[in-house]
């Protein structure tokens, strides 16, 4: 994709909280799609690089960003497709505020289904 297309396929998958090359000891943290997005030119797409933007403010336009992706879902599926038996494994409808988590660094996805 040309980098026009790269800006707002960005806009629509999760971003992540990232540091500079100084570390987690450094005040900055960078924002970056949790996958990564190349434009035609092989560049990535970035949305906050080093020394730009403090931790605290990273890590909040993150979590209003990631949650502004799940705002209109109300419904929530999870589908087995590995083994048997296959099939729905969780179904829930009416859902208000539905948020998700990558933890264990990476191994874990986690749904929380909040009040509204
Ligand atoms: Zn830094």
């Amino acid at each position: 994709m040309n980098y026009e297309e790269a800006l707002k396929h960005s806009l629509t998958v999760p971003w992540k909280v990232g540091t500079c090359q100084q570390g987690e000891k450094c005040w900055c943290r960078t924002i970056i799609p949790e996958e990564e997005i190349l434009d035609d030119e092989g560049e990535d797409i970035y949305i906050a690089s080093g020394a730009e933007i403090h931790k605290v403010h990273a890590e909040h336009i993150v979590k209003l960003h990631n949650e502004s992706l799940t705002n209109k879902v109300t419904r929530l599926e999870v589908i087995n497709h590995q083994d048997e038996p296959i099939g729905r494994v969780y179904s829930k409808h009416n859902c208000k505020n539905v948020e998700t988590s990558l933890q264990d660094e990476g191994r874990t996805l986690k749904i929380f289904i909040n009040e509204g």
